[in-house]
């Protein structure tokens, strides 16, 4: 955890959503560099533990379609995200067949409006996002249930990229 955080945990300070965190660094004084990376890291220090907790099987784990390599990919877009066909290595393919290896469900999706209609359908008791930080806030904020997100390393709609070895300490 960074010491921002330590120090507003020993401060006491309402940090339970991104308006209250934003308002407490104000009062304190501190104005960090990202305020939305920080939200993030916060939101994972605090769900880590009861995620763990949890089966894998009572947990969802959401890709985003920009990790499918664009100029090869031949997955068709569905109701529950796009369905891979396994065409290429590509990083949703490697998260996709090692989430499935350790009982999640897993769905590549194309944005975060599909993220709540499958959070509804399928109700699981956590969550694990990856994706761009302003689509990670929003479901941070919204989901509902303890959920767990690691940003993108390279951003944009189509060929980003992210660090898998995050992903798989996770999972
Ligand atoms: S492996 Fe799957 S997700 Fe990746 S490019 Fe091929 S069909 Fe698309």
């Amino acid at each position: 955890m960074s010491k921002i955080l330590q120090k507003l945990i020993s401060a006491g300070a309402d940090i339970s959503t991104r308006k209250t965190l934003k308002s407490a660094l104000r009062v304190l004084g501190i104005k960090p560099e990202n305020i939305d990376k920080l939200y993030i890291e916060l939101k994972n220090s605090i769900n880590e533990d009861m995620f763990s907790k949890i089966p894998p099987k009572d947990k969802v784990v959401f890709i985003p379609q920009c990790l499918r390599n664009s100029k090869r990919c031949k997955a068709k877009l569905t109701g529950l995200g796009y369905k891979c066909m396994s065409c290429c290595r590509c990083r949703a393919r490697k998260i996709r067949e090692k989430g499935e290896s350790l009982g999640y469900r897993v769905f590549i999706v194309p944005g975060d409006s599909m993220v709540f209609n499958i959070v509804r359908k399928f109700k699981p008791k956590a969550v694990f996002g990856i994706g761009c930080l302003k689509e990670l806030v929003i479901a941070a904020e919204e989901i509902g249930i303890p959920a767990m997100a690691v940003e993108l390393s390279k951003d944009g709609c189509v060929d980003t990229t992210v660090n898998l070895e995050k992903i798989f300490e996770i999972l």
